[in-house]
C-alpha cells in the first residue's frame, strides 16, 4: 500500500512528546512490513538545523529515514520559521488555525505535486485533522485522490485545536460546515472533530483509551461523536523504537547494561545522583519524572504531596517543562529540598536518557494516558514504573513489572510510593521485579501489523 503520514511533529526532526516518537517510529515499522511510506510535516526553525534536509527534485525541502522513506516538509517561514512548534512560553501562536489550515491544504497539494496517489492518509491529532475534511468537501470529486481512505489517530483527546467561530473563513470550507454535525464545537471550530467526523477510520494509541474516550469522564465532550463511530474506532499501542531506547546501545547513557549484566545500571544510578548533588548512595530510591508539566500528568496529586514524600528517605529528579503553575512550586520545592530533589525545567533529550537509565523508579502518575511512553521507556531500561490504572498505563503496567494505583487521590500515591520505597530494600524482590520489567516486548512489529489490518479493512469497507 501507499500511504502518507501527516503528522505536525515526527523524530528525528522536531518533538514536543509522544507524537512525534510514533510518527518517527511506526513508517519505520511499516516499511519493514513492504509498506511504501511518505511523510509531510511543516518546516519548523528546528528542522532546519537538520543536516539530512535537501531540496527534493520538485523543490521541497526533504529527508529520508529508514530505507527509502520520504519525508517532506511544507515551507512557509512565515508559519513556520519560529521557535516553538505551537506557541511560546506564554500561550498558543494566535494564528495556529492559519498555520495548520495552511499545512493541510499544501500537503494535498504536495502530493500531486510528487504524484504520489495515496491508498491510506494516516493522519495525526488536531494539527492536520482537517485534511479528511477537505478531502470529503473540496475535493470529493477529484479524481487523483478517488481510491484515498484516511485515518486519523487520536494522540490526545485533550488537544483538540478550538477556535472562535469568527475565523471558520480562514478554513477556506463553506460556511455551512460550522454546524453541529460538523466542525462545530459549542459555538468554536473544533478541528479534531471535524477529523473524527470526516475520516473513514479513527484509531487511538491504546485499547484502554479507546474506550475511556467514549465515556463522559475522558471524553472532553466528544464522547457522543466517538460513540457514534464505534464500529469504525480501534485502540493499538504503541510500540517503542528498541533501536533508539536501549541500555545495551545507548551513548547518551555513561555506562551500558541489560538483564545479564545489570552492573552499568548502578553507574547510570551514580553518575545521575552525581549530576544531581546527590549523595551517591545505592540504598536510598531514586525516583525520576521525565515529563511534560502539565496537570494531565498527575502533578496536581505529586504537587499535593511533595512535602510528605521529600521528608522520606528518597531522592528525585524531575525533568519537564509546562505550565507555569508547576515551575514554580517544583522551583521553591528544590530549593527547600536541596539533596533530596533535582530539577531539571527544560526539554533536553540526553537527559531524559540518564534519568531512564540511571533512576530505580519512574513516576507516572498521569489522570489519564492515551498510552504514555515514559513508561515503556522506562520498562526498556529496568527503571520500574508507578502509575495509575489509566488508559495506556493500564495496558503496559502491572504488579509484576512496577507499582498501579487504582485510586485517584493524593494518599493512594502517596502509599504507592510508599510502598515501593520499602520494597526497594528488598533486594532479591526489586531485582525480580527488574527482570519482568527486561522482559516486556513493546516493539513496534505487532502494532504495525494491526495497523496495517486496519488500513486494509478501511480500503475495503469505507
Ligand atoms: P506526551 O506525549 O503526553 O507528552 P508520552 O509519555 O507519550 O507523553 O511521551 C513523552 C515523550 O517525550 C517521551 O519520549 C519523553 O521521554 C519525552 N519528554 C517529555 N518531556 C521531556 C523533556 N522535558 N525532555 C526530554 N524528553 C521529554
Amino acid at each position: 500500500m501507499r500511504i502518507v503520514f501527516c503528522a505536525s511533529e515526527v523524530v528525528p526532526f522536531a518533538k514536543t512528546g509522544g507524537l512525534a516518537d510514533v510518527a518517527g517510529a511506526l513508517p519505520l515499522a511499516l516499511e519493514q512490513e513492504g509498506q511504501e511510506i511518505v511523510i509531510i510535516m511543516p518546516y519548523y526553525k528546528e528542522v532546519k538545523k537538520s543536516l539530512n534536509v535537501n531540496k527534493s527534485k520538485e523543490g521541497f525541502p526533504s529527508a529520508v529515514i529508514g530505507k527509502n522513506i520520504k519525508v517532506y516538509f511544507i515551507e512557509n517561514d512565515l508559519y513556520f520559521d519560529r521557535q516553538g512548534l505551537y506557541g511560546d512560553a506564554k500561550s498558543d501562536y494566535k494564528d495556529n488555525l492559519e498555520r495548520f489550515s495552511y499545512y493541510c491544504k499544501r500537503s494535498l497539494d504536495l502530493l500531486k505535486e510528487i504524484n504520489f496517489v495515496p491508498d491510506i492518509i494516516h493522519i495525526h491529532d488536531w494539527q492536520a485533522s482537517l485534511i479528511p475534511v477537505y478531502l470529503k468537501t473540496l475535493l470529493a470529486k477529484d479524481a487523483f485522490f478517488k481510491g484515498t481512505k484516511t485515518v486519523l489517530t487520536i494522540h490526545n483527546l485533550g488537544y483538540q485545536g478550538l477556535f472562535p467561530k469568527e475565523e471558520f473563513s480562514i478554513t477556506g470550507l463553506d460556511k455551512s460546515l460550522f454546524n453541529m454535525e460538523a466542525l462545530e464545537f459549542h459555538g468554536k471550530i473544533n478541528l479534531l472533530k471535524g477529523g473524527i467526523v470526516f475520516s473513514d477510520y479513527i484509531t487511538t494509541v491504546s485499547p484502554t483509551y479507546s474506550r475511556e474516550i467514549q465515556s463522559d469522564e475522558l471524553g472532553f465532550g466528544l464522547e457522543g461523536v466517538l460513540h457514534k463511530k464505534a464500529k469504525r474506532l480501534a485502540g493499538i499501542l504503541n510500540g517503542l523504537d528498541y533501536s533508539i531506547w536501549d541500555p545495551e546501545n545507548d551513548p547518551k547513557i555513561p555506562a551500558k547494561y541489560s538483564v545479564s549484566n545489570i552492573i552499568g545500571k548502578s553507574k547510570c544510578k551514580g553518575a545521575l545522583q552525581e549530576l544531581c548533588g546527590f549523595s551517591k548512595r545505592a540504598d536510598c530510591i531514586l525516583f525520576g519524572i521525565v515529563s511534560r508539566l502539565a496537570e494531565q500528568k498527575g502533578f496536581d496529586l505529586l504537587t499535593g504531596i511533595m512535602d510528605k514524600i521529600c521528608k522520606t528517605d528518597m531522592q528525585l529528579v524531575i525533568l519537564g517543562t509546562g505550565d507555569e503553575r508547576y515551575h514554580k512550586i517544583f522551583k521553591s520545592a528544590a530549593a527547600k529540598y536541596k539533596g533530596k530533589l533535582a530539577l531539571y525545567l527544560k526539554f533536553d533529550d540526553t537527559l531524559a536518557h540518564k534519568i531512564y537509565a540511571g533512576a530505580d523508579a519512574f513516576l507516572m502518575p498521569s489522570r489519564y494516558e492515551p498510552c504514555g511512553l515514559g513508561q515503556i521507556i522506562s520498562l526498556r531500561y529496568g527503571t520500574l514504573p508507578l502509575v495509575y490504572k489509566t488508559g495506556g498505563l493500564a495496558d503496559t503496567v502491572t504488579a509484576k513489572c512496577g507499582f498501579v494505583f487504582e485510586e485517584y487521590t493524593e494518599d493512594s500515591l502517596f502509599k504507592c510510593i510508599t510502598q515501593a520505597t520499602s520494597l526497594f530494600t528488598d533486594k532479591k524482590k526489586w531485582l525480580d521485579l527488574m527482570r519482568n520489567a527486561f522482559a516486556c516486548d513493546f516493539s513496534w512489529e505487532k502494532s504495525a501489523q494491526e495497523y496495517v489490518k486496519l488500513y486494509k479493512e478501511a480500503q475495503i469497507h469505507y
